[in-house]
């Protein structure tokens, strides 16, 4: 059989522990026996990145600029154990935020919905994505403790030294304050890769936050979003038969519930935290959900949402058997391929990612699953795959 071609390389950042194990598992027995697999490599290992001062990372997130489509195996964000279990010279930044910064993305994370794994809301059929903003509000917020009696207030000095205040409270006694902040870039770059995002996948988008309450701050959000819309999308949303629909918060959360999903929830930083997980939470397994940073100039890097699954790993390096599911990270390959093959015209490699995610689709819906799934199933007997049988049984029905 005659291998696909490709015409671009795709940048892949290779990682760590166990994912970097199912990595190469995948690459072997799924993607080289039918693609000729053009990547440039980085290998974002922690060792490597120790060795480079980081400088890969960087190298990695500017090669994503200039071929517009990375795939990348999940990566240890060293904490102080991490410093002595690889000797490092510094504790380096989560490679996730570095390229998040350079790509100035947005991270959509949605579930693999599959036949028995059953989300715990009944009337969910089809994947919510979830877009959280990535700066601002309380996560970069200050705050203080007020111990007595006395006035807080907002003050703003502008460059030429006129000043503009607002009394946040006449307190009577001890309290607490908070300032927070967003900038309008922020927003609009949030704003413009969710509505690229939807019209790539067809989806309706949706928004929300408290305006009504917050009639400043929650309410430029909502203009932001409206105007780059009516400027920019408009049309394109029209003509691609989807919809974008603003609403509260607490409205949204509502409709979410009674929904049956297939639609993208744009998500303020603190609403996305919270709703990401109880939405992953709700549709089964961490293993399960996909995850890609898009930026506004429309560069896409796909990932698993899950870790590096550490303790698998340690398992593994005793040579005990493990069952990590490959799922998450085998459809960060296929979204990345099918990118490709899109931005490429390359008909036959778009092709080969659904026939691959079919594959391992209909391989859990046949009961052949990673211990994970089986736990959760409400197949009947499954069968319970180790790691690289699960692989090898997607190769056969590939
Ligand atoms: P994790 O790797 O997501 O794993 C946490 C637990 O979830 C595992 O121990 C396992 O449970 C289960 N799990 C996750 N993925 C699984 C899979 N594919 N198959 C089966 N079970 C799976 O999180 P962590 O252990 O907290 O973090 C490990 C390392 O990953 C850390 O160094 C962290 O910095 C890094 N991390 C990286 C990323 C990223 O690169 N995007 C994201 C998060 C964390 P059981 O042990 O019960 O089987
Ligand atoms: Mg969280």
């Amino acid at each position: 059989m005659e291998k696909i071609k490709m015409t671009t390389p795709l940048v892949e950042m290779d990682g760590d522990e166990m994912t970097r194990i199912l990595w190469k598992m995948i690459k072997d027995e799924l993607l080289l026996p039918y693609i000729d697999l053009k990547t440039e490599y980085y290998d974002l290992g922690l060792e490597h990145r120790n060795e480079t001062n980081d400088q890969v990372t960087v190298d990695s997130a500017m090669a994503t600029k200039k071929y517009k489509v990375a795939v990348k195996c999940a990566t240890i964000t060293p904490n102080a154990a991490r410093m002595d279990e690889y000797n490092l010279k510094e504790m380096w930044k989560s490679p996730n935020g570095t390229i998040r910064a350079i790509l100035d993305g947005t991270v959509f994370r949605a579930p693999i919905v599959v036949k028995g794994i059953e989300p715990c809301v009944k009337n969910w059929k089809k994947p919510i994505t979830i877009a959280r903003h990535a700066y601002g509000d309380v996560y970069k917020g200050s705050e203080m403790k007020i111990p007595g009696a006395g006035k807080v207030e907002l003050v703003y000095t502008a460059e030429d030294g006129t000043q503009t205040k607002e009394l946040v409270h006449n307190f009577d006694g001890p309290g607490i304050v908070q300032g927070m902040h967003n900038i309008n870039k922020s927003i609009e770059s949030f704003a413009r890769s969710c509505f690229s995002y939807a019209l790539d996948t067809k989806q309706d988008l949706w928004f929300a936050t408290k305006d009504t309450i917050s009639k400043k701050y929650d309410h430029t959000f909502k203009d932001i979003f409206q105007e780059i819309y009516d400027a920019e999308f408009d049309e394109k949303f029209k003509e691609a038969g989807i919809e974008y629909f603003y609403t509260l918060i607490d409205d949204a959360v509502a409709r979410v519930m009674k929904s049956e999903g297939g639609y993208i929830w744009a998500c303020k930083n603190y609403d996305g935290d919270v709703m990401s997980d109880m939405v992953s939470s709700a549709f089964g397994s961490l293993a399960m959900m996909t995850s890609v940073l898009v930026s506004p100039e429309g560069y896409y890097e796909y990932e698993a949402a899950h870790g590096t699954v550490q303790r698998h790993y340690y398992k593994h390096l005793k040579g005990e058997e493990t069952s990590t599911n490959s799922v998450a990270t085998i459809f960060a390959w296929t979204g990345a391929l099918r990118k490709r093959g899109e931005l490429d015209g390359n008909k036959e490699l778009m092709e080969f990612a659904d026939r691959l995610e079919k594959a391992t689709i209909d391989t859990i819906e046949a009961g052949e699953m990673t211990k994970d799934l089986a736990l959760i199933t409400t197949i009947e007997n499954p069968t319970v795959l180790n790691s690289e049988g699960f692989i090898k049984a997607i190769a056969k029905r590939l």
